[in-house]
């Protein structure tokens, strides 16, 4: 840290800033990034990104954008042929119609989770949300004012919610409920029957939406179907669905993604774009294009990596001292306990990270029901996966 020669100026920041979370695993690629500047080998299980380039079509549909003279503003929910693309995925995979006119053409799904946040969040409204769960909903949670209600999920269900638990902790003054299948950071899905019985209970509340966080969607192993909340009947016309091109085509920096709302919101969603970007890159837009109309090959070939690199760390982490890890169902993160370990979450994130160059992320990062766990990326190759692992087990065998 610089220190500063002259006095911090008196500015008055607005006090909702201050309830403004993080994302520790930035936090912890930046800490990774200055170890391995001063020679430390550091194997990186922290961030949550894949380690694929996008097949070549994509990057080439950009260039050819760019050099085709897409420079300009494009229309703020994103281009017509982009939007129907689209709904003809979102038709393809999950069966059912979609309008090109109810899809928000987004700078990465964070954004559709923010707009869905800000548009039912203030002082008074409650939001459920996971717990442990992308630390994002609780952090925009607090920052709108609304009161953030964690929903627990539960290992034993395959990290899925129980349905008596979400309708009983619902009030008068719950707005929305976000829900996340294949989960971040559990890797565990939603019980078809707890989704049911979710819906069922749901039926005297037409005014509570539901934000379907469905990133992972292309990334379910074990030939075990993901099903959208948009293809549940008696959910469907409350349902905001997020879902973009960052995991499904590892353009995470491509800023890319979409939200599908009901009718009604779709103005609301059009007008916080048009006030806080405008649109989304042009380019970008149409590389998005491509990645949905072109070959799918790339999309199985990195779900058959991911699910080979499951099998790999949890086979090994269930070998490790103290450690015991569910088998994740989907998306690329394994989320073990280490209770055992006589360690809390934070001080073996730290301890393997400094001691071991083994970047991990606490599970307290993603709530307070994550202590006890780590959460690791196995969006990582599997050399790089059990190397980690093994130096895991020097320190573990000593801690
Ligand atoms: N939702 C979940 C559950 C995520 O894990 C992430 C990214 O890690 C996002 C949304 C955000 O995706 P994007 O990078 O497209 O903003």
């Amino acid at each position: 840290m610089t220190a500063s020669t002259a006095a911090d100026p008196p500015f008055r920041i607005a006090a909702a800033l201050s309830r403004l979370g993080t994302e520790t695993a930035f936090e912890v690629l930046a800490r990774a990034h200055q170890l391995e500047a001063t020679g430390r080998s550091i194997l990186n299980l922290g961030i949550g990104q894949p380690d694929f380039t996008p097949a070549a079509h994509i990057t080439e549909a950009a260039v050819k954008a760019l050099r085709d003279g897409q420079h300009g503003y494009t229309p703020s929910p994103g281009i017509l042929p982009l939007r129907e693309a689209v709904a003809a995925d979102l038709n393809g995979r999950h069966g059912v119609p979609v309008d090109p006119d109810h899809i928000v053409v987004v700078p990465g799904g964070k954004v559709t989770m923010a707009f869905a946040i800000l548009m039912f969040g203030e002082a008074g409204a409650e939001i459920l949300y996971p717990n442990p769960g992308f630390p994002i909903y609780e952090s925009l949670i607090r920052f709108s004012g609304a009161t953030p209600v964690p929903i627990r999920l539960h290992a034993d269900l395959g990290f899925s919610f129980r349905a008596e638990e979400v309708l009983a902790q619902i009030t008068p003054a719950t707005r929305l409920i976000i829900l996340n299948s294949p989960g971040n950071p559990t890797g565990g899905m939603t019980d078809d029957a707890e989704l049911s019985a979710l819906a069922d209970g749901l039926t005297a509340r037409p005014d509570i939406a539901i934000l379907s966080d469905e990133i992972y969607s292309r990334l379910s192993f074990d030939g075990r179907p993901h099903r959208s909340l948009l293809a549940t009947p008696a959910l469907r016309d409350r349902v905001i669905l997020l879902d973009g091109w960052s995991k499904t085509y590892a353009m995470t920096g491509w800023r890319l993604g979409y939200g599908v709302w009901p009718r009604a919101l779709v103005p609301h969603a059009t007008r916080l774009s048009v006030n806080i970007h405008s649109c989304v890159n042009a380019a970008a837009q149409y590389a998005g294009i491509a990645a949905l109309i072109g070959p799918q090959t790339q999309v199985a070939e990195m779900a058959a990596a991911f699910q080979h690199r499951r099998d790999i760390a949890h086979d090994r982490l269930n070998r490790l001292p103290g450690v015991v890890c569910a088998k994740p169902r989907g998306a690329f993160y394994a989320f073990p306990s280490i209770t055992g370990t006589g360690l809390d979450a934070r001080t073996c994130q730290t301890r393997l990270l400094e001691e071991a160059g083994v970047a991990t992320v606490a599970g307290t990062s993603f709530g307070a029901a994550g202590e006890g766990h780590i959460r690791l990326s196995t969006a990582a190759s599997p050399s790089v996966i059990e190397r980690a692992i093994d130096r895991m087990h020097g320190l573990l065998a000593t801690a």
